[in-house]
């Protein structure tokens, strides 16, 4: 049996079909949206050496600036944190809370299963003095959305991002907040589109493309109100307001309340993951997993949800990048090992099967083992991969 999937992701037709691999860090050209020169360096090492040339002292007077603007002199909450409790968006809001005198609300859109780690660590960052505000959203939809993306965008943790970017836009609206602060800016950190990785914010016009894989929700909702084995037999219960976390609030709202878009922690402060998991530990009291992430070597990224696994490497099969080419480019760039250091690393580590809370995985979204594969097998471009012995491998690998 073969599995045929619509079209409705946009960016895996988009790709080029001579893989490059940058010479100085482990991305490929495959990557949405990122850039290479003409030696063969991406984006994403071309910007990490813009970013040495940053005055990081004028880039905190801006962010004083900025702040003043906004702190509420009543005691309000004045700015959101997108947060799950992860190393980063804790630095941030504890950042913004007990060094700039901030009053930060933190807002997060729950993982669609809680690993224990990631409880426990959005509980210690709430007990580390930060107000939260969890959006939970009608699990019976959630899941069958989560099929849908699984299969028709080769990602289920796409239900997911949606309310990760639009929720705290809903809130900021309804606590009359007009700053939202996120960790990084994903384009500039980890190699992707140029345009806006010098800009503090990101404008919501740019969401769509660089979030949503440039499918809008009423689409995809569309697609799944037609097809019966993802929500059509819950038509009569889907109603607009269990919808409405999953789409940002619309341009005219977010002008009318002067919020500008997605502010960067990372534009204002240079941006150095491990560091971040340092000051987590010791000010909010974060915890690293017991053990290493399935496809890479670290213990402290995307903690959250057993869902994090399969999304990593649906992006594995999708642009033959895996988790581990992630963690050791970013790790490259920032000086912490050398290339081949991280190339034997990719060589052990990236596209591990994420076999840990796989049969979660099943369970959720309501599938077996054989569908899997064949939804996977869509996913694998001729252009990326090739079958030998009935054993898939990439066709250029890095080197
Ligand atoms: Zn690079």
């Amino acid at each position: 049996m073969v599995f045929k999937r619509s079209n409705l992701e946009r960016q895996v037709g988009n790709l080029p079909k001579k893989i490059l691999w940058c010479k100085k860090c482990l991305m490929s050209n495959q990557r949405p949206r990122i850039i290479f020169d003409k030696d063969q360096v991406c984006s994403g090492c071309n910007n990490s050496d813009n970013k040495r040339k940053i005055n990081w002292l004028d880039r905190e007077k801006e962010l004083k600036d900025l702040l003043n603007n906004h702190r509420s002199k009543k005691g309000n909450f004045d700015v959101i944190v997108p947060s799950s409790g992860g190393k980063d968006s804790a630095f941030v809001a504890h950042m913004l809370k007990y060094k700039y005198n901030m009053n930060p609300l933190t807002v997060t859109w729950s993982p669609l299963e809680y690993t224990e780690i990631g409880k426990r660590n959005f509980y210690s960052l709430v007990n580390s003095g930060l107000t939260n505000i969890l959006v939970t959203p009608d699990g019976e939809i959630q899941r069958r959305l989560a099929r849908l993306c699984f299969e028709e965008l080769g990602d289920a943790f796409h239900t997911f991002v949606m309310g990760q970017i639009s929720v705290p836009f809903h809130i900021a609206i309804k606590f009359n907040i007009n700053l939202v602060f996120f960790g990084e800016n994903g384009e500039l950190e980890y190699a992707g589109d140029p345009n806006y990785v010098d800009k503090p914010y990101k404008p919501h016009k740019e969401w769509l493309k660089q979030h949503f894989k440039g499918v809008n929700f009423e689409e995809l909702i569309q697609f799944g109100l037609k097809n019966k084995k993802y929500i059509k037999e819950i038509e009569k219960f889907i109603k607009k307001d269990n919808l409405w976390f999953y789409k940002p609030p619309s341009a005219l709202d977010l002008e009318e309340k002067k919020i500008k878009g997605k502010y960067f922690f990372s534009y204002f402060k240079k941006w150095i993951p491990q560091e971040n998991y340092y000051y987590a530990v010791e000010k909010t009291g974060f915890k690293p997993s017991d053990e290493r992430s399935e496809g890479t070597y670290s213990r402290y990224a995307s903690l959250d949800d057993k869902m994090d696994g399969m999304h990593y490497y649906m992006r594995y099969i999708k642009f033959g990048l895996g988790r581990c080419c992630e963690d050791a480019s970013h790790e490259i760039r920032d000086g912490h090992i050398t290339r081949s250091e991280g190339l034997n690393l990719v060589k052990k580590f990236d596209g591990e099967f994420p076999k840990k809370y796989f049969k979660n995985f099943l369970d959720y979204l309501q599938i077996n083992e054989s569908h899997f594969q064949q939804v996977v097998d869509s996913w694998r471009s001729k252009n990326i991969w090739k079958k030998i012995n009935k054993k898939w491998s990439l066709k250029i690998p890095p080197k």
